[in-house]
């Protein structure tokens, strides 16, 4: 047996760097990115027919040998197939660009038919349902890899990334294993590395054993996977690791480049704040076995119980803290329970990208965590002014699936409080444990224990593009001994919506704050509500920032001292010059009938807004540049006129297309 360099972070003082220190964020997750996805084919669109995929893959016996020196794998995978469909006659494997030698099925030799990266293995009679065979692959070659994802090997080192981001569908391990790339497929595996002996070779589960092959100056390492996983989360890392064992948990176990060891004695030092963190959240951590990162020239990668992790944040900083703690968390959200189509990958990534302001809350507190999901989620998101849904994103890796999947779980969080939002989400995590899940699912789950119809949510934010853009106003009156405070808002967005969202907002005076939900249910919206004895000096919009929006508030016009105004009055429409659409603002001082129309400059009416009997007060009315038959009027000025009994007025207005 060959033992471990073992080191330890015992003696360690660490200082703790705040949020305020936290960098600007680089992804290595999601380093290099193309341009656009958008239309990138699947690799081999025939091996994806699922139709094709009639058998279930329960276990994989996987030895690779890694020939550091020449840049060659040689491996020899047994694959244990179930059949689901009395018709299958063939196994159908995926393996890419590696020379098949042999193929057997169930120990007899067998001719196979190897093509575009497809293995075709003919069975030799059809295989009843509930029964299976044993696949034996033996291959070896030169393995590959895109810009990310796929098997490197670099100087005296070698690791691999499940995922490709240049590559759709994005599993990219039949880069050194055959397999079938399919999430749905969890199978469970043993794995022997063989390397040259002064490596160590790490990856998922439980290490079982280390053999000595002492004639040829090589060692085997045997792990074991214990739980089924989908494919693309099988991983291998060889170099010549030290192993930093956690001093609070001693089952974490991380894989460090020599050179790195100082550094990552500071860097991985909060590791067990981010298990304490998502085990008080999510429960036990989900893997028999250890967990821990394993240092890597590439990206960051959710390997299950082996998180690759790229060397340059192992810089005896904390500021890939959130990277690691993203990485972490998806050991239950991703690996535990998988995203069951690509077009759900926020159920990985969003989920992910939010447990980065949770860790931030177990740890330092409230505050943090609210500046992170302004900071590092939300404030991304703007920058990043993508307009596409979540649910089946133009773009995969993106921060639409990232950070505004990120936002919506916090969101989510506001709209259903705290108990019954962890409580559905853990509920979610036990139905779908080992198994994988979409959208719809999540929700089902939601609204089961919430007792709450979650369509309005979903299409909102799941499957609708965008966020709402408010402009609002607000004034404050005397009402008996109390005040009460006007609120008119309106949504400019140009994509997306109209939002409906439960908004906080804190009426501040000189001696208090009261916090006021309102649901921003119309659009355009008009509300009052009695906000206490004090006079309000100030209105903050969203307060503690719940809802992904952006706001600003129009100066009002409403006479502060009565709530019904002593004049007619038609106010200016905002915005104009409009493009989209914009609000006429006019009041009456008593009951009485009007006409709100718009005319060209010809003078020829173009549509008409309101018409009838109003009560005394103020309205709005939007105009969306159509005519009275729904059409779009042209660019140009148009005269909003306003009649009644006692008032005539004329505003103009200026639509650009
Ligand atoms: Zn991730």
């Amino acid at each position: 047996m060959k033992t471990f360099t073992v080191i330890t972070a015992a003696a360690l003082c660490v200082t703790i760097i705040g949020i305020g220190d936290m960098m600007a964020r680089p992804r290595p997750e999601r380093v290099g990115l193309p341009a656009s996805n958008i239309g990138i084919p699947w690799d081999d669109p025939c091996s994806h027919d699922d139709s094709l995929h009639i058998y279930d893959i329960t276990h994989y016996d996987i030895h690779v040998d890694v020939d550091l020196a020449s840049q060659l794998i040689y491996g020899d995978v047994s694959i244990r197939c179930y059949s689901t469909d009395n018709s299958l006659d063939e196994i159908l494997l995926e393996l890419k660009s590696l020379t098949v030698d042999t193929v057997e099925v169930d120990g007899i030799e067998t001719v196979f038919d190897y093509h575009s990266d497809s293995l075709f293995v003919p069975l030799p009679a059809p295989l009843p349902e509930g029964d299976s065979v044993l696949v034996r692959v033996i291959y070896h070659g030169h393995p590959q890899h895109e810009t990310w994802g796929g098997f490197w090997f670099q100087s005296q080192r070698a690791y691999t990334l499940g995922d490709g981001l240049y590559v759709y569908p994005p599993p990219y391990n039949h880069t050194w294993f055959p397999n079938w790339r399919h999430p749905a497929d969890k199978s469970t595996a043993d794995l022997w590395f063989t390397v040259p002996e002064d490596k160590v070779a790490a990856s998922n589960g439980e290490l079982i054993e280390i053999i000595e092959n002492i004639p040829q100056q090589t060692v085997t390492y045997h792990w074991k996977q214990h739980e089924p996983i989908s494919s693309y989360l099988y991983c291998v890392a060889v170099a010549d690791y030290l192993i930093l064992e956690d001093t609070y948990y001693d089952w974490i176990e991380s894989y460090i480049y020599p050179s790195h060891q100082s550094q990552a004695l500071v860097s991985l030092s909060n590791v067990h704040l981010m298990m304490d963190a998502y085990q008080d959240l999510f429960g036990s951590y989900p893997f028999q076995g250890k967990f821990g990162y394993a240092m890597t020239g590439g990206g960051d990668m959710e390997h299950a119980g082996l998180v690759a992790h790229v060397s340059s944040a192992v810089n005896g900083l904390h500021n890939f803290d959130w990277l690691l703690a993203h990485e972490m968390s998806h050991m239950w959200w991703g690996d535990m329970v998988t995203c069951g189509t690509w077009k759900d990958l926020w159920l990985n990534e969003g989920f992910a990208t939010y447990c980065e302001a949770l860790f931030h809350e177990h740890a330092y507190g409230e505050e943090s965590y609210r500046n992170y999901v302004w900071n590092s989620l939300m404030s991304v998101y703007f920058n990043s002014y993508e307009l596409f849904p979540i649910y089946d994103p133009v773009q995969l890796w993106t921060e639409t699936v990232y950070e505004k999947g990120g936002c919506v779980m916090h969101m989510l969080r506001h709209v259903l409080g705290d108990s019954l939002f962890f409580t559905g989400w853990n509920e979610y995590g036990d139905r779908y444990r080992w198994d994988t899940a979409i959208s719809e699912e999540f929700q089902e789950v939601m609204e089961e224990i919430s007792s709450q119809d979650l369509d309005w949510f979903f299409d909102e934010w799941i499957y609708g593009p965008g966020y709402p853009r408010y402009n609002y106003s607000w004034h404050a009156s005397p009402s008996g001994g109390d005040w009460e405070v006007f609120l008119w808002v309106d949504q400019i967005q140009t994509s997306g919506g109209p939002f409906t969202m439960p908004i906080d907002f804190a009426v501040i005076s000189s001696v208090d704050t009261v916090i006021q939900t309102v649901w921003v249910d119309s659009d355009p919206f008009e509300t009052s509500f009695i906000s206490g004895l004090n006079e309000p000096v100030s209105l903050e919009f969203d307060y503690h920032n719940w809802v992904l929006e952006t706001h600003i508030e129009i100066p009002s016009a409403v006479p502060e001292v009565s709530t019904v105004p002593l004049v007619y009055s038609l106010h200016p429409a905002y915005p104009n010059p409009f493009n989209s659409s914009t609000v006429i603002r006019y009041s009456v001082p008593n009951r009485c009938r009007i006409a709100l129309s718009v005319f060209n400059v010809l003078g020829q009416k173009v549509v008409t807004l309101a018409e009838g009997s109003v009560s005394a007060g103020e309205h709005s009315v939007r105009w969306d540049g159509k005519d009275a038959f729904g059409n779009d009027v042209s660019s140009g000025l148009y005269l909003i006129g306003m009649n009644t009994p006692g008032y005539q007025q004329v505003n103009k207005v200026i639509l650009l297309r």
